[in-house]
């Protein structure tokens, strides 16, 4: 299948043209025992997997062996499905290429049944830059461009899953919503951008004070949540003081004291998110009645 190329100053290079293609063309063969082997690979991309043709012409699982084990599961539930149901083949994985990092690997391919398993026809495509794209979008649309903290978008989609984990495994979960103590004064005081200023502050050390798996969230305004999976309300109760202590003993660059107040709630079993929100947010209104500078927790 070699033809010939000539290249401009008339040199002639022995490839098929199929061999240029920016991917991998494959056929993959998968017997009713399961054991697979590529019968046809070509394009550019061949070369970058770093494993001779010859030998994944006999048995694809050198290839295979290179996704990571969150993918190789994947993979073979979506060629399951499509031998099962006949269905075109649609998928992307992770696969480590020698020399050049992890590349995001797209898949395509159409199935047709064999008198000994099925044959699939399909390319591969190298689409890391446009998940890194996809991946920098989604961090945009998920984040407080004020305080780069999760936005209420993410925060209302991240309590929804943790409610529904917490009332699945009956795993403990709580919440505070901290808003910060007289802001307008902040702003008539100091301006619209020192007022700026204090939200990315608060924004940080909350951060500095939770773990990792915590969220941090900007609902709006000068108002924050707190998410807290695996915590009960009393270790929540004793963090949003620290948090209030925190605060009011850190130094934010303006005249007058910042202070916050925090209510917070835990999760009861059966409860939807939003109830979740509201007991949280009646702690909050409390802890200003109450005078400010104060946590408060639902019982
Ligand atoms: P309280 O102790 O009862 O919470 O009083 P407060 O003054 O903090 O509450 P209020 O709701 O009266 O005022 C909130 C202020 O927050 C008013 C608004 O101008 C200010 N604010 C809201 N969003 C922003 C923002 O993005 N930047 C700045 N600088 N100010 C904001
Ligand atoms: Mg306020
Ligand atoms: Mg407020």
């Amino acid at each position: 299948m070699t033809s010939t190329t000539v290249m401009p100053g008339g040199r002639e290079l022995d490839t098929a043209p199929v061999d240029r293609l920016p991917g991998v063309i494959f056929q993959l063969h998968r017997s009713h025992a399961g054991e697979m082997h590529f019968p046809y690979l070509a394009g550019a991309g061949v070369r970058l997997i770093g494993i001779a043709p010859e030998h994944l012409a006999l048995d694809a699982r050198p290839a295979l062996d290179r996704l990571s084990d969150e993918d190789y599961p994947r993979l073979m539930v979506a060629l399951e499905r499509s031998m099962r149901w006949q269905t075109p083949l649609s998928t992307r994985f992770r696969l480590p290429l020698k020399g050049r990092g992890t590349r995001w690997v797209a898949l395509r391919a159409q199935p047709t049944p064999t008198s000994d398993g099925v044959l699939w026809h399909g390319m591969l495509m190298d689409i890391t830059e446009q998940v890194s794209e996809e991946a920098r979008l989604r961090r945009l649309s998920d984040t407080d461009d004020l305080t780069g903290v999760a936005n209420r978008r993410r925060l209302m989609a991240r309590l929804e899953e943790a409610v529904s984990l917490s009332n699945r495994h009956a795993t403990p979960l709580s919440l505070m919503i901290l808003d910060i103590d007289h802001f307008k004064g902040i702003n008539d005081t100091h301006g619209h951008l020192q007022g700026d200023e204090v939200l990315r502050d608060v924004a940080q050390l909350c951060r500095e004070t939770l773990r990792e798996e915590d969220l941090v969230a900007r609902m709006g305004g000068e108002e924050f949540a707190l998410l807290l999976p695996l915590t009960p309300r009393q270790r929540a109760l004793t963090l949003a003081e620290r948090l209030c202590r925190i605060i009011e003993g850190h130094d934010f660059d303006v005249e007058s004291r910042i202070t916050v107040s925090i209510g917070v709630a835990e999760h009861r079993i059966g409860e939807g998110h939003l109830q979740l929100v509201e007991r949280a947010d009646r702690r909050l209104y409390a802890a200003k009645d109450d005078g400010r500078n104060r946590a408060l927790a639902d019982t």
